[in-house]
């Protein structure tokens, strides 16, 4: 055999390959990345079999799924996207934060959330919460103080297809009257004692999860729940820290 054929059967099963194999482009390498990213930020860093510092791990699927599927680097600033999918909070701008993972998931799991569920978020932040609870429910209603972020969480979730979210700039802490009662309330911002305009917004039967403590106290995640003849029960979850829930109440 001639030496040319060496060289030229080679260069040929390479030239095939090339176009026989579709090539990723940057884009898909990009989102390849970041899904890589979540399935290992699900995996290590929500996981019930691995507790770390006092965590009590996320078992439920369907909000480990919704985890898995919130594109969490679309909700952090550019300087901030490397590191989207780490444990801990990132800032956002205006002194505000999205809030660790775990965090997110933890509080999601402990509103028992259905299919046909309306809840309220009071503060939307990059809208990244409200996010992962559309996921998982009929509807999502969340409040935000500051307007650029609620203008820009609504332009966000609007983009990424989020329709089953209304956004509206305002103060939380009196809810959202107009579309209450709610079957769940989630609070990710802290006030120091639990508003009862949110308490009343509460279907009896619901559940509300809220960072309770003032500015230079320990603020304690807690349970509300509603029952069916309108008296409410709390229990403290665990420790936490949160922006202070601001306004004029
Ligand atoms: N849930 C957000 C996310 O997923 O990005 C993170 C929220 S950040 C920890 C708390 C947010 O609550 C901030 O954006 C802050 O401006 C907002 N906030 C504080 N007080 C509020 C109030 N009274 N009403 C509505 N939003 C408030």
């Amino acid at each position: 055999m001639k030496p040319r054929f060496f060289i030229f059967v080679p260069l040929l099963i390479g030239f095939l390959l090339a176009i026989a194999i579709p090539q990723l482009s940057n884009g898909d390498r990009r989102d390849e990345h970041y899904k890589a990213e979540r399935e290992k930020m699900v995996a290590t860093q929500m996981d019930w079999r691995i507790v770390r510092d006092g965590r009590i791990g996320v078992k439920d699927k369907r909000v480990l799924e919704a985890m898995r599927r919130v594109l969490r680097h679309e909700f952090v600033p550019d300087s901030q996207k490397s590191h989207a999918y780490s444990d801990s909070p990132l800032p956002i701008g205006y002194d505000q934060t999205i809030s660790q993972p775990y965090i997110v998931a933890y509080m999601t799991e402990l509103l028992k959330l259905k299919k046909e569920h309306k809840v309220l978020e009071v503060g939307t932040g990059s809208g990244y919460q409200a996010a992962v609870l559309a996921e998982l429910v009929h509807h999502v209603y969340t409040i935000e103080i500051i307007k650029e972020l609620s203008e820009s969480a609504k332009k966000r979730l609007k983009h990424l297809d989020y329709e089953n979210v209304t956004v509206r700039f305002g103060d939380g802490y009196y809810g959202w009257e107009e579309h209450a009662p709610y079957d769940a309330i989630v609070i990710t911002a802290a006030p120091d004692h639990i508003p009862p305009p949110l308490v009343q917004q509460l279907k009896p039967g619901g559940v509300m999860c809220i960072p309770v403590g003032g500015r230079f106290q320990i603020q304690n995640l807690t349970l509300v729940q509603k029952t069916a003849d309108g008296s409410i029960k709390t229990k403290q979850m665990m420790p936490v820290r949160f922006v202070p829930l601001t306004g004029k109440h």
